[in-house]
């Protein structure tokens, strides 16, 4: 996978592939939108263009580097994706962030901290994150993923700058689908039509239970 073969949401890879093109990496970045759009999966291929030794003039990752390997298997020092303990984001898990976010990156060209379900940070834990939000060291960058953007403090929405995905086109699903899980035509119908635009609401559907 590379940013080029990303499924949908085409302004957002052109806005990314820009960003690195131009230097101008915001050091914080909301991606929201409906569950299963391809949001983390954007993060992570976002992250290795950044860090790939064998980046190509468009800006895609080479995927078989050794970067791009460990970002793929989270064993990047300089890729970081917090999920939530238990219920929430908690506080320290910010705090474990913003005591290394000021450091250089350890082995590649830029930190990358991927906050997933970035609507479950408790107050605390927010504003624990404001300031670094407001002032990100150069070379490093955080991305909140949230399909709740109204969940998240006003303060945090305001000090980023929101990537809006939006759900997959029939025509762009099928032709996901028939590239990395091919199946019966009438399968792959079915699960267009079920998926309401969604990669993993396609991939999570038992079709036993509709065929
Ligand atoms: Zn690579």
């Amino acid at each position: 996978m590379s940013l080029a073969k990303l499924a949908g949401n085409t302004k957002i890879k052109q806005w990314l592939q820009q960003a690195i093109k131009l230097e101008r990496l915001a050091g914080s970045l909301i991606f929201t939108g409906q569950s299963g759009v391809g949001k983390q999966t954007f993060a992570l291929e976002f992250a290795k263009s950044l860090n790939c030794l064998h980046i190509d003039s468009e800006f895609n990752s080479c995927d078989k580097c050794s970067n791009c390997q460990r970002i793929t298997t989270g064993q990047f020092a300089d890729t970081r994706t917090i999920t939530p303990d238990g219920q929430f984001i908690k506080v320290e898990q910010v705090r474990s962030v913003i005591d290394e976010v000021y450091y250089r990156p350890f082995e590649g060209n830029y930190r990358v901290y991927i906050f997933e379900s970035a609507e479950r940070m408790r107050e605390q834990a927010a504003n624990a994150l404001l300031k670094t939000l407001e002032e990100p060291p150069s070379t490093s960058i955080i991305i909140l993923i949230t399909s709740s953007l109204d969940s998240l403090l006003p303060t945090i929405r305001s000090r980023t700058i929101k990537l809006y995905f939006t759900p997959l086109s029939a025509s762009v699903l099928r032709n996901y689908l028939d590239n990395n899980y091919p199946r019966p035509e009438i399968e792959q119908k079915l699960l267009v039509s079920l998926a309401q635009g969604s990669i993993g609401r396609a991939l999570s559907f038992d079709l036993a239970e509709y065929l």
